[in-house]
């Protein structure tokens, strides 16, 4: 099996909690309800997987709680969900989901029994919240009349009764309270499975519609059957029970780690249409980015190892919360080329989710090259790694419509919308052209670089054009909103203030946003079981000063000048052999990329070139290590280093520099070696600046860090530790929400 199929990861994660609709959906449809039965195999099914460690299993039907009773008597360890979510049964009695405001609606339970007086074989049904009317087997000839009757008369009866709605199921018409929605079951589902779970839905019907939708980013939904040609919220499609009990039979096989042949009925991607929805209440706020945050805890040590790292959710939490705020990205799933993009919204997660899907093409085009193959180099002031094509370029302009469409689906006309990055510079001009009037900001998290470095893109009029329809631009520092104001000036007919442009009679401001941390997680003592792991490695390189990297491997961060720089130093200062080891922690990023996998084979070379050149039996000068920490191990190593190294050849800001600071012991703090050309230098001119493009002024910085007198480190570091406290995520996430709000609507 490979471990990469989504079908896999998932059998195999834990806690799983399974959701599953019973008519449609495991067994076929029956004239009448009560002459369709899961069968042993059903049964024998559903029984297994419940029994596997870390999984939860609810039926969830429309059926009421006597049918469900005496269909699962032989099975008590799988949930059971009545009525459309009304009434649960989790272990032993039945408990209601809520106290409905709705009373049984007998009004037109009546109507309903009059309409079908006389029409064979149509029956009412009664439920505690809902009427369910059932015409499967009324005649061809009947049927049309009678449904057209009971659609009026619900409809009228429902607007009397706005409290209640109407659902055109399978061959049936259902009335029903509108609290009683089978999504309820799923957040109460995957509360019972735990922390982390995931959550697998299957249904047919438009009941299960509300479960599909209900499902996040890290879910699966799966409709079973042709969803009687309606458009559904679910991912992927079964073609119908059978397949849907081969799929779960897999499932136990896959979970259990039994070698499992793979059914041929493994659930297909569905062919989507758009499903953003207009969210009921208007949203105070909408965030985009490219990808959306992983929210989820890791959920094991290999995938701690490998996750990616990155700081915004911590910073923006707190005021999408606080806002009732929603956050729009990239899901990390393609969907078929052929298919138009899909939105989604959980509301399981805080803040909500809502995620777009990218066809594979435009993955490759958008992201994989003009974003990181053209803007990424060049905005680091890297132009040699920089490459453009008209394909990309084309792809960005389409993907960024693409999430201008489902931004402007979800967030009311005049709600902030903030966009995060480069990938996303046109997403302004496109939420304008689709009629948005509250105020749209960007940040940019990278430099932007001089202007004529900016000229070097192909499209840069068009880009700055695009840029210009944002009201707020906010950049980390000044050099960089200099840069921007400055390619303006140059590349477009704005006039440009000191802060502020003007274009086409509107205002764009521009402002400086310095990111910060979140400084007490790095004061935190370790739990035991971290202090051990890291000890462990401490020890390896006691009594030995400790000189240490952290970076995403990229080739912005200097790593090879940095090691370069190390094994000049050794070759100059050979006293200090034996006396100081580099540890190097590089977080894997974008290994598909070929530039990043040759970067990873020269720094490994690198390492082995220098530990051959140096090491000794007793001791090893770099140990490196390819692999990602929580902050608690970070907060750790960076508290035990004599010496960081943060010495990027460019960087937006780089918070590692910060967590260092706020990690030291104040009455023994380590030296911070900071390149010149990262954005943090702006704030942390205490820093021992150095220019990480020559080797030797770096090697000769390093000895003078290793060597600066106590009371030196002591007077820099406290001013350091001021720099670092005077912004935090959360004031910086605040300060441009204001600078934003308070732009003037159009
Ligand atoms: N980081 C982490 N685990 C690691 C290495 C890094 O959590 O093993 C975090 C680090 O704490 C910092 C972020 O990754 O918050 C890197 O941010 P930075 O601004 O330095 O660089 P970026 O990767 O955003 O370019």
């Amino acid at each position: 099996m490979n471990p990469s199929d989504p079908w896999v990861a998932l059998a195999r994660h834990a806690p799983l909690a399974i959701l599953t609709d019973l008519d449609g959906t495991l067994i076929p449809f029956a004239p009448r309800p009560e002459e369709a039965r899961p069968g042993p195999a059903v049964l024998e099914v559903l029984a297994s997987l419940a029994s596997l460690p870390g999984t939860s299993v609810a039926i969830v039907s429309g059926r009421r709680r006597d049918q469900l009773d005496r269909m699962f008597t032989e099975l008590p360890a799988v949930s059971l969900v009545a009525e459309h979510g009304a009434w649960r049964r989790g272990d032993g009695a039945w408990q209601a989901a809520q106290t409905p405001r709705a009373t049984p609606p007998e009004g037109i339970a009546q109507v309903l029994e009059k309409l079908t007086a006389g029409v064979k074989r149509a029956f009412v049904e009664r439920k505690s919240w809902s009427v369910c009317l059932n015409y499967r087997e009324v005649s061809k000839r009947e049927k049309a009349a009678l449904v057209v009757a009971a659609q009026a008369a619900a409809g009228e009866w429902v607007r009397a009764h706005p409290e209640y709605e109407v659902l055109e199921a399978a061959e049936a018409l259902e009335v029903r309270a509108s609290a009683m929605k089978k999504s309820n079951a799923l957040a109460w589902l995957r509360e019972r499975a735990g922390v982390g779970a995931r959550v697998l839905v299957l249904g047919d019907d438009v009941t299960d519609e509300d479960m599909f939708r209900a499902a996040g980013p890290g879910d699966e939904s799966v409709i079973v059957g042709a969803a009687g040609g309606r458009s559904t919220a679910a991912r992927w499609r079964l073609a119908g029970p059978n397949e849907a009990g081969a799929f779960l039979n897999w499932l136990v096989g896959a979970r259990a780690d039994r070698p499992t042949p793979t059914p041929a009925a493994l659930p297909l991607l569905v062919s989507y249409r758009p499903r953003g929805k207009r969210l009921d209440v208007p949203l105070r706020l909408l965030v985009v980015s490219n990808r959306l945050p992983e929210l989820r805890s890791p959920v094991s040590p290999e995938e701690v190892r490998k996750r990616s790292v990155g700081g915004l959710v911590s910073a923006l939490e707190p005021v999408l919360s606080k806002r009732g705020g929603m956050w729009l990205g990239w899901s990390g799933q393609t969907s078929p080329a052929d298919s138009p993009p899909v939105g989604g919204t959980a509301e399981n997660g805080s803040p909500g989710l809502a995620w777009v899907e990218l066809p594979p093409d435009a993955y490759e085009l958008y992201y994989n090259g003009f974003c990181n193959r053209s803007l990424w180099p060049l905005f680091h002031t890297l132009p040699g790694r920089a490459r453009f094509a008209d394909a990309e370029w084309e792809a960005y302009r389409r993907v960024n419509a693409m999430y201008g469409a489902a931004a402007a689906e979800l967030v009311s006309d005049a709600s902030p919308v903030w966009a995060h990055d480069y990938h996303l510079y046109l997403l302004g001009a496109e939420l304008r052209r689709l009629g948005h009037k509250g105020p749209i900001g960007h940040f940019l998290h990278v430099p932007f670089p001089s202007v004529d470095v900016f000229s070097m893109i192909p499209w840069a009029e068009q880009l700055l054009d695009g840029m210009l329809e944002f009201d707020l631009l906010g950049f980390h520092t000044r050099r960089f909103a200099e840069n921007f104001l400055q390619a303006v000036g140059v590349l477009s007919p704005a006039a440009v203030g000191d802060d502020v442009v003007e274009h086409r009679g509107r205002r764009v401001r521009v402002g400086v946003f310095p990111i910060g941390i979140v400084t007490g997680k790095f004061q935190e003592a370790a739990d035991t079981e971290t202090a051990a792991e890291i000890s462990a490695l401490l020890q390896a390189t006691a009594p030995a000063k400790l000189v240490l990297g952290v970076d995403r491997l990229d080739y912005t961060k200097g790593i090879p000048e940095r090691l370069e720089a190390f094994g000049h130093f050794l070759a100059q200062h050979p006293e200090w052999k034996g006396r100081v080891s580099l540890v190097q922690v590089s977080v894997p990023s974008r290994a598909d990329i070929p530039e990043y996998a040759e970067q990873r084979q020269r720094i490994e070379n690198l390492v082995g070139r220098i530990n051959g050149e140096h090491g000794e039996a007793h001791w090893v000068p770099v140990r490196y290590l390819y692999r990602s920490y929580p902050h608690t191990h970070l907060a750790q190593l960076y508290r035990a280093a004599d010496v960081a190294m943060v010495t990027p050849l460019r960087d937006g800001m780089n918070l590692v520099a910060k967590e260092f600071v706020a990690a030291q012991d104040p009455a023994r703090p380590g030296v911070l070696l900071l390149s010149r050309f990262a954005g943090a230098a702006e704030e942390m001119k205490d820093a021992l600046l150095t220019n990480p493009w020559h080797t030797d002024g770096m090697a000769r910085d390093l000895l003078r860090a290793l060597e600066m007198p106590e009371a030196e480190r002591l007077a820099r570091h406290a001013k350091l530790a001021a720099a670092v406290a005077r912004t935090t995520a959360a004031s910086w996430a605040e300060d441009f929400l204001a600078a934003l709000e308070a732009c003037r609507s159009r």
